[in-house]
């Protein structure tokens, strides 16, 4: 006796819906790309109870005429390909003709569509997958879905909803998600009658982000400068370094204008923050990429979200490079405050810059270009000869030009600690005079230190707080990573070399980056087969127990190297090595050092956070301070 039967079609379509249709954010998110796909200039979403009470998504998109609106509502009936060629050339949302025959065969459905130009229109209405009516309808140009009562006839799916609300801030997060995908799109969002957004067509990328995400964000972004290799575009805006998210909410990708998730790309926008990441945070990012639809297959995930890349590396390649330049190219935050007037406590504060404009907009001209890195190295020269006495000498075997960045400021012996340091009150010294000509002439002017560890100062916005320890890190590893590119970190050799055992494990991985260790100036030699000597340590650590340092190292490189490529691998060692050895939160500097500091710290490529993220410096502007002092609302 035969076992096997065809499933009846309303049986196989609701087997089909439960891969296409998990959740009223899954229908919405099917019914928007179709109206996307019909040309619509604007789309309407209105929802009731989380939306599996009812659902409906009205467009003005170039609809259907009667034959369609019926074909429609069969399996793998589209109009978007026609051979198994065309699936490699996609250019729509939609293309496997499933969407619609799975939601009407969950819900009660309806249908009204009219195309442009033509006297009537047609609706059909469907229960459960059962066409039940078919008429003419006088409905305006364009397409009207309602879907009501979703997974009714499927008891199981939908017990597996969750409340209302969380539904409902799906289908919300969902939307955003196309709006930003297609600012020329207007939009409007209504749950249970009340207007959430409401998006006018024709926006910029920018604005619409503005007006979806709030001004505030949208001030911390940065534009992603047109950039075109291989054939791959990349465009968009991305959070400036500092900026991120404990989730990927914010982390958004687009690619041939669908949203996409995919571990190529996430490994790909963390390894272009690179050091501008905090650790287990994430980047905002509103990043647009286009590429040859052949390219890449859109064809692996039911619900089209993941995708798979012929060549992932050129991809990789491309997004990480966009990121990195846009990030480098970001010193218009503080260095445009050296081009204003000086700071000058006597006068009355300036008016703020209008919160809503992006730094990129509202400083084109006064943003000084990315000094380039030799530039950088001769102004460190020229500070060195600045008649500011620095405390420290550099140490012993460095040579002689290396900069004073390079030397950590030492403790001075505890009797001289004071909570503020009287000289800086008393003469406050102006950064500007002591700033090469060349930035342009500076404008902050120093206060005091808060806390052995906050360094107050002034510019024109109103109050700067530099986080030392941060600040100095930032430089350490800028430093030392120039070093590592070019010839090599200064080293000091240790006066008795120290023997270490190590696991076979380790001893493997040691020999298989002996070169990288050697850039970085730790100077290390097999010694036998788990055996190594270690006679040399960068000038500027100074570990009570260098071979716990070095097991240190060696335990973050492991870490870092599962994702990361070679160069990389070694900035990302320096980093944390570094963080670990530079000055200590309550290491007293007394004020040329801190001068210098600032100094340098501004002339790095990303002087805004440290080599893990945090922020190294933060402006509390005069509106910020009114506000907080209720002379402003
Ligand atoms: P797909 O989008 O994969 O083609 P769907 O089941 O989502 O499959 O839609 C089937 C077909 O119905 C589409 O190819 C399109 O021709 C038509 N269609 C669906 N929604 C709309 C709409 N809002 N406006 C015009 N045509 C539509
Ligand atoms: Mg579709």
């Amino acid at each position: 006796m035969p076992r096997i039967a065809l499933l009846p079609e309303h049986v196989a379509s609701q087997v089909a819906a439960g891969e296409v249709v998990e959740r009223p954010a899954s229908v919405v998110k099917e019914l928007v790309e179709n109206s996307l796909d019909a040309g619509s200039t604007r789309i309407e979403v209105s929802i009731r109870r989380g939306g599996s009470g009812s659902l409906r998504v009205v467009d003005d998109g170039f609809g259907m005429d009667r034959d369609d609106a019926l074909l429609c509502l069969e399996r793998h009936a589209t109009s978007k390909i026609r051979t198994g060629a065309d699936l490699a050339s996609i250019q729509t949302l939609g293309f496997r003709g499933e969407a619609l025959p799975s939601i009407a065969s969950v819900s009660r459905f309806r249908l009204a569509t009219r195309e442009r130009g033509a006297l009537v229109g047609t609706e059909v209405l469907v229960n459960g997958g059962r066409i039940e009516t078919v008429r003419d309808c006088g409905e305006m140009e364009g397409t009207q879905i309602d879907v009501r009562s979703l997974f009714f006839n499927l008891p199981a799916r939908r017990k597996f909803l969750r409340t209302e609300q969380t539904e409902s801030s799906h289908v919300e997060q969902q939307l955003q998600l196309q709006a930003i995908g297609h600012p020329k799109v207007g939009f409007v969002f209504l749950n249970e009658e009340r207007v959430v957004f409401q998006l006018p067509s024709g926006q910029s990328l920018h604005e619409r982000i503005r007006d979806l995400c709030g001004a505030t964000l949208a001030k911390e972004l940065l534009e992603v400068p047109e950039f075109c290799t291989d054939d791959i575009g990349v465009r968009g805006f991305i959070g400036r370094a500092g900026l991120s998210r404990s989730t990927r909410q914010q982390q958004i990708v687009f690619l041939n204008g669908r949203a996409i998730e995919n571990v190529t790309l996430n490994h790909a926008l963390r390894e272009g923050y690179h050091t501008a990441l905090m650790k287990g945070q994430h980047p905002v990012t509103f990043l647009f990429i286009e590429m040859d639809p052949a390219a890449v297959d859109v064809n692996v995930h039911p619900a089209k979200r993941e995708v798979r890349f012929r060549d992932p590396a050129t991809i990789r390649e491309s997004v990480v490079e966009a990121i990195r330049r846009t990030l480098e190219s970001d010193r218009g935050q503080w260095s445009a405050t050296f081009t204003s007037k000086p700071a000058d406590s006597t006068s009355s504060p300036p008016v703020p810059r209008p919160a809503n404009l992006p730094h990129a907009q509202a400083l084109p001209q006064e943003t000084p270009a990315l000094i380039p890195q030799r530039e950088q190295t001769a102004l460190r020269r020229d500070w060195s000869t600045l008649p500011l006495q620095p405390t420290v000498s550099p140490l012993p075997s460095a040579p002689a030009s290396s900069p004073p960045a390079f030397a950590p400021p030492s403790a001075p012996p505890q009797g001289a600690r004071t909570e503020v340091q009287p000289s800086l009150n008393s003469q406050p010294s102006t950064l500007n005079q002591s700033l090469p000509p060349a930035n342009g002439g500076g404008t902050f002017k120093l206060l005091g230190v808060l806390g052995k560890l906050y360094v107050l100062m002034e510019n024109a916005n109103g109050l700067v707080l530099v986080d030392q320890h941060a600040a100095h890190e930032r430089i350490l590893f800028e430093e030392m990573r120039r070093r590592m590119e070019q010839q090599g970190v200064p080293t000091q050799r240790l006066l008795l070399p120290i023997t270490l055992e190590v696991s076979p494990k380790d001893s493997d991985w040691i020999r298989q980056h002996l070169d990288l260790l050697e850039r970085a100036g730790l100077g290390l030699e097999a010694f036998g087969p788990n055996t190594f000597k270690l006679d040399a340590l960068p000038t500027f650590l100074r570990p009570s127990d260098p071979s716990q340092l070095l097991r240190e190292i060696i335990d973050d490189l492991r870490e870092a190297s599962i994702q990361a490529s070679k160069l990389r691998l070694g900035e990302e060692m320096i980093a944390k090595t570094v963080c670990r050895h530079a000055v200590k939160a309550n290491d007293f500097l007394r004020e040329p050092e801190l001068v210098r500091l600032i100094q340098d710290l501004l002339a790095c490529e990303l002087p805004y956070c440290c080599p893990h993220g945090r922020p190294t410096m933060i402006q509390m502007s005069y509106g910020e301070l009114e506000k907080k002092f209720g002379r402003k609302v």
